[in-house]
C-alpha cells in the first residue's frame, strides 16, 4: 500500500485545499498550552498548523500505513495513538494532559455519529470540539424542533452542547473528492449547572423510543411509558409528532422517569 492510496474503509478523504485548511485553523485558533487531540491526522493536513501553534499534539490514527510518515515529519512533539478512536479513553487522556481537551478532526464520515456518541459522556473533560463532517450530519446536529432533519442526534447533542455550524466545504477541497458536501461544526459543552439531564441512560432510551417512528404521534411512540409520564407538564401535546417536541421537553420527560425511580 503506497502513501498515495486513500482507503475507503477508513473514510479517507484528505484535505488538500490550502485556503480551507487555513480557514479551519484560524477558526480553531490553537494556542500554546492547549491540550489538543486530533482524530484521524491522515497525512497531516491539519496536524502541521495545529502543532506549529500549540507546540504539542496528541493524535489518534487507525491506519498503520500512515504512521511512519507522520512520525518522521513531526517528531516527538506529536504523540500518536495508533488505535481505533472508539477505543480511546478520553477521560484518561484529559487526566494525563492535566487539563480539559480541545478535540479536533476531519472525521471519517462512516463512523462520525459513533465518534460523537463516544465523546458525549466525557463532555465534562472537553473545552470544545471542532469537526469536519458530512453537511447533512451537521444539519441534523444543529436542527431545531419542527425541522425535517431534527431527530435523535439533534436532541442528544443539544442536551449537552451548544453547537454552531461554522462554514461549508465543497468536495473539491479533498482528495479523493467525497460524493457529499462537508461542513465544519464546533461544539461547546454546556456548563455543568445548565446540564439538566439527570440520568443519561434513561434520557437516551426515551429519546430513541420517541423517534422510533417519526410519523407516529408521541403518545404512541412513548406508549411503553404510559401512566408514568406527564406530557402536559413537559409542554408536550399527546398529538405532537416526535420532531415537534423541544429538547427541553425531552429532558423534562426523562427527568420525570428518573425522579419516579429515585423518589
Ligand atoms: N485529517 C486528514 C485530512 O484532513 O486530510 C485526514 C482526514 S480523513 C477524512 C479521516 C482520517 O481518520 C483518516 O486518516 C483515517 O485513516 C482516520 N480514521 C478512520 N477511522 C478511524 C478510527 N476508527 N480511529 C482513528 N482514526 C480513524
Amino acid at each position: 500500500m503506497t502513501a498515495t492510496t486513500a482507503k475507503k474503509r477508513f473514510g479517507q478523504n484528505f484535505l488538500h485545499d490550502r485556503g480551507v485548511i487555513q480557514r479551519i485553523l484560524s477558526h480553531i485558533r490553537p494556542q500554546a498550552g492547549d491540550s489538543l487531540v486530533e482524530i484521524g491526522p491522515g497525512r497531516g493536513a491539519l496536524t502541521e498548523g495545529l502543532l506549529q501553534a500549540a507546540g504539542r499534539l496528541t493524535a489518534v490514527e487507525i491506519d498503520r500505513d500512515l504512521i511512519d510518515a507522520l512520525t518522521r515529519r513531526f517528531g516527538p512533539s506529536l504523540s500518536l495513538l495508533v488505535q481505533d478512536v472508539l477505543t480511546v479513553d478520553f477521560r484518561a487522556l484529559a487526566h494525563a494532559s492535566q487539563g480539559p481537551l480541545r478535540v479536533v478532526g476531519n472525521l471519517p464520515y462512516n463512523i462520525s455519529s459513533p465518534i460523537l456518541f463516544h465523546l458525549l459522556p466525557v463532555a465534562d473533560q472537553v473545552v470544545d470540539q471542532t469537526f469536519m463532517l458530512q453537511k447533512e450530519v451537521v444539519d441534523r446536529m444543529v436542527a431545531s424542533e419542527g425541522s425535517k432533519v431534527y431527530g435523535r442526534l439533534s436532541v442528544m447533542l443539544q442536551a449537552r452542547y451548544t453547537l454552531e455550524r461554522i462554514f461549508l466545504v465543497p468536495p473539491d477541497a479533498f482528495s479523493p473528492a467525497p460524493a457529499v458536501d462537508s461542513a465544519i461544526v464546533t461544539m461547546w459543552p454546556l456548563p455543568q449547572a445548565q446540564c439538566q439531564v439527570k440520568d443519561w441512560v434513561i434520557f437516551e432510551r426515551l429519546v430513541a423510543d420517541a423517534f422510533s417512528a417519526r410519523r407516529k404521534m408521541i403518545r404512541n411512540t412513548l406508549v411503553a411509558y404510559e401512566g408514568r409520564l406527564d406530557l402536559a407538564a413537559a409542554g408536550v401535546r399527546e398529538t405532537d409528532r416526535p420532531e415537534a417536541v423541544a429538547v427541553q421537553s425531552y429532558i423534562q420527560l426523562a427527568n420525570q422517569l428518573t425522579i419516579e425511580r429515585t423518589g
